[in-house]
């Protein structure tokens, strides 16, 4: 196929995430990926500053991460997780127990973030049937929220953002407060938790769990949110017997400052969930980690076990580039790194909060937000970053950069000076 080829083929036939047919944008054929870099079809390079969503964590190409890959797939690149079991799934099972909060001591793995989000909705609602306390079925989450696109996940997401009005009849009917008062530095006021506390005191009887984004609400707004919002969350889910899960798919490994976000409010959610970055970008493999509380109730209830077993549940592959991804970013000065990115994004995007088309600008960690006062036009604005080599993926107000975290003071500024151009435009 020429590229030209490929490109018809591809507007033709297939989908691409959240996309539509008619009057399709540009999509971009990429030939290869080394570094923080892109390569197109036709040669053209674009530094990266997405991470293909949050995942590619050490870059691409990585010669750890080719290695681990290399190395199993000359053992076994599969073998069903029913009864049998390997290296790479209990090394990684191992590490990841060791690397996230104390009481997080069980984990099951899966094939996507909205997998592992589905099992922990599961989760938590088998523990409570275990209890006898079958009423205990439903959710609770932020409004705002993002946890995947399979139904139950779906069911948790923001009711606007989401559409749940086109799913109405097959959606749990589930609750939502108030997005969290936004800005990590916010001063916090007993107000800002009222509408939780108030939903959590009426409704307890009834609620399984309450599912976040600890401190970064990703694809709901790209938002910030002050750590004593997550311990008011913990607080109340002790005082009313609710399962806290926190949803660590974006935020995990490192990306806020912090391993795991829940560690700037130091609480414990009772369900974690990872995905995205587990492999460093390479694989598709989440994981859902509990608590033994949680697995013994599960585990001692009606059906003895838990209701769940994917076909590709715990690969191989996946596991052991997971292992070598996550121990590459162990052994390193992750820390030290996330602030320079930190810095050099917190001074290069800084002249853009002044242009009048901006709301506002905020960095946290490794990512780096810019929201405009009205949505942005993402085909010609991607077009604009592409020209200046570039790859950034706009949503609605947000232009948003959540760069690989081997990307150079160099790159980085290129990037931030890139997007201030392109603003600067608007
Ligand atoms: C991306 C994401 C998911 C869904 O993960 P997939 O791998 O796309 O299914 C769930 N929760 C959060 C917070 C995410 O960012």
């Amino acid at each position: 196929m020429t590229p030209d080829q490929l490109l018809a083929v591809d507007r033709n036939h297939v989908w691409h995430p959240y996309s539509s047919f008619l009057d399709a944008p540009p999509c971009y054929p990429v030939a290869s990926a080394s570094g923080a870099t892109l390569t197109l079809e036709d040669g053209r390079e674009l530094l990266d500053g997405m991470s293909s969503w949050w995942s590619a964590i050490h870059g691409y190409n990585h010669p750890t991460l080719n290695a681990a890959v290399n190395d199993q797939v000359q053992k076994m690149s599969h073998v069903m997780f029913g009864g049998l079991t390997h290296r790479p799934a209990a090394e990684l099972g191992k590490l990841l127990v060791d690397i996230t909060p104390a009481s997080l001591n069980k984990v099951f793995f899966s094939d996507s973030g909205s997998v592992a989000v589905e099992v922990a909705i599961k989760m938590a609602i088998q523990y409570w049937h275990s209890q006898g306390k079958a009423e205990k079925n439903r959710l609770l989450s932020l409004r705002n929220g993002y946890h995947g696109d399979t139904f139950g996940a779906m069911s948790v997401c923001d009711p606007v953002t989401g559409m749940h009005h086109l799913f109405q009849h097959n959606l749990m009917p589930n609750l939502f407060t108030k997005a969290p008062v936004a800005g990590y530095d916010t001063a916090w006021r007993s107000e800002y938790g009222k509408d939780l506390e108030q939903l959590m005191a009426q409704h307890h009887h009834e609620l399984a769990a309450l599912i976040l984004e600890p401190i970064v609400q990703g694809a709901g707004g790209m938002r910030f949110y002050p750590p004593e919002y997550l311990k008011l969350a913990r607080d109340l889910c002790d005082r009313h017997q609710v399962i806290l899960i926190a949803d660590e798919i974006a935020t995990g490994f490192g990306r806020t400052g912090k391993l795991f976000a829940c560690e700037h409010a130091n609480i414990e959610p009772d369900i974690l969930c990872l995905g995205k970055a587990l492999t460093g970008g390479y694989m598709t493999m989440a994981a859902t980690l509990c608590s033994d509380r949680i697995s013994d109730g599960i585990c001692r209830g009606e059906a003895g076990v838990f209701m769940h077993g994917p076909t590709f549940m715990g690969n191989p592959l996946a596991a052991s580039t997971a292992l070598a991804s996550t121990r590459l970013l162990l052994d390193q000065p992750w820390q030290q790194n996330i602030q320079r990115i930190e810095s050099l994004l917190t001074q290069g995007l800084d002249p853009i909060s002044e242009f009048n088309a901006v709301e506002e600008v905020r960095v946290l960690g490794a990512i780096g937000v810019v929201e405009m006062k009205q949505p942005v036009v993402m085909a010609e604005i991607q077009k604009a970053f592409v020209e200046r080599g570039l790859w950034l993926r706009p949503f609605g107000k947000l232009v948003y950069v959540m760069p690989p975290y081997i990307m150079s003071d160099s790159e980085l500024e290129r990037l931030t000076r890139g997007m201030c151009e392109v603003l600067a435009a608007l």
